[in-house]
């Protein structure tokens, strides 16, 4: 379901970086378009050794990508397998990832942001109606392809990039460490990605980006932040109600049906002499 791409039609240029499973690398692809040579600037992104056991999922999310197409959803071009090495092949969005952009200091406007968040939902938007979920929305994974100029009245322009690796196949102190992006939920089945997920993730990405790219609860260890979840806390709220109001309803505990808190009796003599304890309860009726 995608396209291979042959390994020496591609040239490999600087690195970018590590990402969270893979080696990024700025690179060009060579083909023939109507007797023509073409070179194309491309993102290469690879396979991290450590993590090959992913390739199934990390194709899956190449597929996913290049099957669909929508003005704010990253393109990818294919795959290209040689030897152990397994590479996404992606175009390459110039300003890069939105967080570093936002906290290297660029002095946005609120209407950026708004702009940016409007790009966002729009791509979620046509991602729920052909009911596919995304699974790892985050600023970080929203690629700055054109700046904007406020003062000349031009927009940003953003592009959704690949959910990587399924969490279903990521240990569960990554999953952890992806509190507040992820579901909550999801900490219960990570193999049961549902749209709701991604309504989560768009909440917490809004509260990123109107904070300028800041990592909500960054600096938390991995057992506050699992706490968050289990005491049902929210992030600090907007100045801007109607803001403040858009990310709690997509932050939302109940719509996943994560559990409610009910109090019972902790009574290990069975004969009601035990105190009442909060517990939480997990409800049998995920679909
Ligand atoms: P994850 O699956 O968790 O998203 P990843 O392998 O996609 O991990 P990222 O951390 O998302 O890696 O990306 C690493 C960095 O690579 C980003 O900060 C961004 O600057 C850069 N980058 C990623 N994709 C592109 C792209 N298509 N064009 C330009 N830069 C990119
Ligand atoms: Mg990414």
């Amino acid at each position: 379901q995608f396209h291979m791409i042959k390994y020496e039609d591609l040239k490999w240029d600087e690195s970018l970086g590590q990402g969270s499973f893979s080696r990024i690398f700025r690179g060009t692809k060579m083909d023939i378009r109507d007797g023509e040579k073409r070179e194309t600037e491309v993102l290469l992104k690879e396979l991290d050794g450590l993590h090959k056991n992913c390739w199934e999922s990390f194709f899956e999310a190449a597929s996913l990508m290049s099957q669909i197409s929508h003005r704010h959803l990253l393109l990818v071009y294919g795959v290209s397998v040689f030897g152990a090495k397994n590479i996404m092949v992606q175009e390459f969005v110039k300003y890069g990832a939105l967080d570093l952009y936002l906290k290297r200091g660029r002095s946005v406007s609120v209407s950026w942001k708004l702009d940016v968040a409007k790009q966002l939902a729009s791509a979620l938007n046509f991602l729920e109606e052909k009911n596919i979920v995304h699974g790892n929305i985050c600023a970080k994974n929203l690629l700055l392809a054109r700046e904007g100029d406020p003062s000349q009245g031009s927009s940003p322009f953003i592009k959704l990039s690949d959910p990587g690796i399924n969490v279903a196949f990521l240990d569960k102190d990554v999953i952890l460490d992806r509190i507040p992006w992820v579901a909550p939920e999801v900490l219960e089945a990570p193999d049961n990605l549902t749209l709701e997920c991604d309504k989560w993730s768009f909440g917490a990405t809004l509260w990123e980006i109107f904070n300028n790219g800041n990592a909500p609860l960054r600096g938390w260890d991995l057992d506050r932040k699992r706490q968050f979840y289990e005491t049902f806390q929210q992030l600090p709220p907007s100045q801007w109600t109607e803001l403040a109001d858009l990310i709690s309803q997509c932050m939302d505990y109940q719509a996943g049906n994560f559990g409610s808190v009910e109090l019972c009796r902790y009574d290990p003599l069975g004969d009601n002499t035990g105190e009442l304890v909060a517990v939480k309860k997990l409800q049998p009726n995920k679909q």
